[in-house]
C-alpha cells in the first residue's frame, strides 16, 4: 500500500481517482477512455455578488461541475456550505457518473456548490444568492443539459427558486430543469423519503444475503438530515432497532432501541437531536465505533478514515453519504471482512426516485406514491444484485464492482458515440 498523508487521504478528489484507478486497471481500460474519464468535461467557477440584508454586498464562489454527459444530461445536486472546494464538487460530479450508471438511468454526472453558511444567512440572503447562482449558469443548466437537486444544506425551497429564475430567463415555466422540488410544482411523490428508502432496501438486501434477521440488527446512524433521518425512520417502522443517532453537535444511544418517531418530534421542536430525554448522550465519534451489525453514515465524507476504521465494529456498512470512507480504509474494513456497500450503490435511491421525477414532468403526468416506491425498489434491488454478482465473479470488493460495472457502462457508450472531432 502506498503511503500517503492525511490531507492526500481525505481529499475527496485523490478517494475518487484512487478507486476509480484501480478499477480502471482491473478492467483493463483502454488509456484513452482512460483519460477521457479520470476528469470531468467542465468545470465553471462563479463569483456572484450579493446584497445581504444589512444593504453590503458580498460575493460568494459557486461551481458547477459536469463530469460526464456521455449517458444522457449530467445530473447532480448542489450543496451549500462553508468548506465546499472544487476538488470535493469534482469528486462529487465524478460519482454521480458513476452513480447513475450503476443503477443504469439515462444520465451522466454533475455537481454543484457555493461556499457560504446558510445557517448564518437569512431565507431572503439564500434565495438572492440561489437565483444570481442559477442566472450564471442558465445557459450550462436544462432538462436536457445539466439538471440539479437538493444536496447538503439545499432543499426543496432552493430547487424552487432556481426552477423560477431559469423559467424567467427562458421565458417560460421550466419544471424539469431540477429535481427534488416541492410536490405542489413538478416534484415527484416520494422524492423526499427516496435516499433513505434505497438505504433500507440496500440493507434488506445485505441481510438476506448474510444471513441476519433484522429483528436481531442493531443500527447506528450518523447525521439524522434528509437521508439518515428517513432511512432511520422507516427502518425502525420495518423493525430494524436504531440504537445510536448522532449530529455534527452531539449524540444519543439507547441500547433498547430509539424511538425515531419522538426523536424526529423532539427535533422539529428543538432544532437539534439533543436533549433527547429518550436516550442517552454519546459522542457521534464514539457512536461511529460502537458496537452494532450495521452502521449508517449518513452526513458527510471522510468519516470512516485509517483513524478509526480499525476500530470499527459494524459487520455491515452502508454508505447513506458521498465519500464517507477513505481509500486507505477500504483496506483496513476489507482485512476486517466488513460487507461494505458503497455510496455510489447505496445513496442511488435519491437519483433514481430525481430520474422518475424528471420522466413525470417531461411527461406532465404524475405518479401515485406507491408506483414510486415499487419502481425504486426494483431499481435499487436489480442493482445490489448486479454488483454483488460482479464482485464475486471478478473476485473484488462492492466497491470496485460498483466502480467496475459502472466505468465499463460509460465506456462502452462513448466507443459508440464515438469521439467529436
Ligand atoms: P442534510 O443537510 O439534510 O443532512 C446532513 C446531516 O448531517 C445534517 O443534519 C447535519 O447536521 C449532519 N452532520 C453534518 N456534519 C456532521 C458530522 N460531522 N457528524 C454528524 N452529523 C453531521 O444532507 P443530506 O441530503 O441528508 O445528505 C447527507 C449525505 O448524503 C451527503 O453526503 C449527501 O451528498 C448524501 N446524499 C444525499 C442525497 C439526497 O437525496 N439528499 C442523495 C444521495 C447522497
Amino acid at each position: 500500500m502506498r503511503t500517503i498523508s492525511m490531507e492526500q487521504e481525505i481529499n475527496p478528489w485523490e478517494s475518487q481517482a484512487a478507486r476509480f484507478d484501480l478499477a480502471a486497471q482491473k478492467l483493463n481500460l483502454d488509456e484513452g477512455l482512460w483519460k477521457i474519464l479520470r476528469y470531468p468535461a467542465r468545470e465553471i467557477i462563479v463569483h456572484i455578488p450579493v446584497q445581504m440584508d444589512d444593504g453590503r454586498i458580498e460575493v460568494f464562489t459557486g461551481f458547477r461541475v459536469q463530469h460526464s454527459i456521455a449517458r444522457g444530461p449530467s445530473k447532480g445536486g448542489i450543496r451549500y456550505a462553508p468548506d465546499v472546494t472544487l476538488d470535493e464538487v469534482r469528486a462529487l460530479a465524478s460519482w454521480m457518473t458513476w452513480k447513475c450508471a450503476v443503477v443504469n438511468i439515462p444520465f451522466g454526472g454533475a455537481k454543484g456548490g457555493v461556499i457560504c453558511d446558510p445557517k448564518k444567512l437569512s431565507m431572503g440572503e439564500i434565495e438572492r444568492i440561489t437565483r444570481r447562482y442559477t442566472a450564471e449558469l442558465v445557459e450550462f443548466i436544462g432538462p436536457e443539459k445539466d439538471i440539479p437537486a437538493p444536496d447538503v444544506g439545499t432543499n426543496e425551497q432552493t430547487m424552487a427558486w432556481i426552477m423560477d429564475t431559469y423559467s424567467m430567463h427562458t421565458r417560460q415555466t421550466c419544471t424539469a430543469v431540477v429535481t427534488g422540488k416541492p410536490v405542489t410544482m413538478g416534484g415527484s411523490r416520494g422524492r423526499r423519503e427516496a435516499t433513505g428508502r434505497g438505504v433500507m432496501i440496500i440493507a434488506n438486501e445485505s441481510l438476506k444475503k448474510l444471513g441476519m434477521n433484522i429483528e436481531d440488527t442493531r443500527v447506528i446512524v450518523q447525521g439524522f438530515g434528509n437521508v439518515g433521518s428517513n432511512a432511520a425512520k422507516l427502518m425502525h417502522d420495518t423493525g430494524y432497532k436504531i440504537i445510536g443517532v448522532g449530529e455534527w453537535n452531539g449524540g444519543l444511544f439507547n441500547a433498547k432501541g430509539i424511538d425515531i418517531e419522538k426523536l424526529l418530534e423532539h427535533q422539529q421542536r428543538n432544532g437539534t437531536i439533543v436533549g433527547f430525554a429518550g436516550a442517552e448522550a454519546r459522542a457521534t465519534a464514539d457512536l461511529l465505533t460502537s458496537d452494532c451489525e450495521l452502521l449508517i453514515p449518513a452526513a458527510t465524507e471522510n468519516q470512516i478514515t485509517s483513524q478509526n476504521a480499525e476500530r470499527i465494529k459494524a459487520k455491515v456498512l452502508i454508505e447513506g453519504a458521498n465519500g464517507p470512507t477513505t481509500a486507505a480504509a477500504d483496506d483496513i474494513l476489507a482485512d476486517k471482512k466488513v460487507f461494505v456497500v458503497p455510496d455510489i450503490l447505496a445513496n442511488a435511491g435519491g437519483v433514481t426516485a430525481s430520474y422518475f421525477e424528471w420522466v413525470q414532468d417531461r411527461q406532465g403526468y404524475f405518479w401515485k406514491e406507491s408506483v414510486v416506491n415499487e419502481q425504486l425498489e426494483h431499481i435499487m434491488v436489480s442493482s445490489f444484485e448486479d454488483v454483488v454478482r460482479y464482485a464475486e465473479t471478478h473476485n473484488v470488493n462492492n466497491r470496485i464492482a460498483a466502480y467496475m460495472l459502472a466505468i465499463d457502462r460509460v465506456q462502452f457508450t462513448i466507443r459508440q458515440r464515438g469521439i467529436y472531432a
